[in-house]
């Protein structure tokens, strides 16, 4: 069994990034131990990217590369790459290489200060000010709705200890949040603060369609707040019409002769309610989505090839 597996998911890196990142991490770990592997989980990218994984786990042996039939996403490539990993310690990082493989020998040290759990805050992010400001954004929303507390500092770039990734396989659900789910999971956490680089070749897979999709799962996986701010609403309503039926019956029972307001006022009230109800229910709907995908029990992911 190796003392440390390094998983990094791969979503259509070129040849160039596939290379520098096992040679640099080989290089990072060497001071560590000689005793690792290194996962890299093709997530269905294009034939390149295999093509490239392929040549590195055959010129290095530690080197196991793993291929989706298809694109399954980036945390359910983690979650395969935990699966595999029989090492001491696991290491997940980025394979674009803006996780600097130069910070693991850091990152490890502070795991063996006693901690399960280690993340890397990113500093100095690359990333413009809109990208990080609505990244801010939404943590606030997300930590709000959740009750829970994730650092928005955080990325993938952690180590985590055997204990806790037998703990991690244990959780079955379908939509994957590493970070969300280690913080369940509550073991001892730290994290240390290290430069985030830039993207070594190509450019992020993730557009604002994908980020804001992502963003909304996980605010419904990870909170059921959103069905109590519905009831919530509803009651706030249902207080406010009976104000305004009082006021109005009050006015009836002063000014009896006053004219009754007409249908322009029945019929805000309509869209009002009607227009609440369906936000209620919408909400509703999408989680009883989420049963339905959790129900059919269905693998996480399905793997093509293997190099070994
Ligand atoms: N990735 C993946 N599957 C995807 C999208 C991304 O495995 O569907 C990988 C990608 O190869 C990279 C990491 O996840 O190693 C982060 O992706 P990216 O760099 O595109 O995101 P960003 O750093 O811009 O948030
Ligand atoms: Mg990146």
């Amino acid at each position: 069994m190796p003392h440390l597996s390094i998983v990094a998911p791969v979503y259509n890196e070129p040849l160039s990034t596939v290379t520098a990142l096992t040679s640099r991490v080989a290089l990072a770990v060497a001071d560590i131990t000689d005793d690792y592997e290194i996962i890299l989980v093709d997530d269905g990218s294009k034939r390149e990217t295999w093509e490239a994984i392929r040549s590195a786990s055959s010129n290095e042996p530690r080197v196991l590369g793993l291929r989706f039939a298809r694109n399954f996403g980036q945390h359910v490539a983690i979650s395969a790459g935990i699966d595999k990993a029989e090492g001491d310690w696991v290491i997940v990082m980025d394979s674009d290489l803006q996780d600097r493989p130069e910070v693991i020998p850091e990152l490890y040290a502070k795991a063996l200060e006693g901690f399960d759990v280690v993340f890397v805050r990113r500093q100095l992010r690359p990333e413009s000010l809109l990208y990080r400001g609505g990244a801010r954004f939404f943590y606030k929303v997300l930590n709000l709705l959740s009750g829970q507390e994730y650092n928005r500092l955080y990325g993938n770039f952690s180590i985590i200890s055997r204990k806790v990734v037998i703990a991690f396989r244990s959780l079955p659900e379908s939509s994957r949040f590493y970070g969300g789910m280690l913080s369940w999971l509550g073991f001892p956490e730290t994290s240390i603060l290290a430069q985030h680089g830039t993207r070594q070749a190509g450019s992020t897979n993730y557009n604002i369609k994908r980020r804001v999709f992502w963003a909304l799962k996980l605010i419904i996986g990870f909170s059921t707040r959103l069905l109590y701010l519905s009831i919530s609403l509803g009651f706030l309503l249902a207080l406010l019409s009976l104000v305004m039926g009082s006021a109005i019956l009050f006015e009836k029972v002063m000014y009896p002769e006053k004219p009754l307001p007409g249908w322009p006022s029945v019929f805000t009230a309509v869209l009002f309610i009607g227009g609440i109800t369906n936000i209620a229910l919408g909400i509703i709907g999408i989680y009883i989505g989420r049963i339905f995908e959790e129900t059919k029990r269905r693998p996480l992911y399905v793997i093509s090839e293997l190099t070994r």
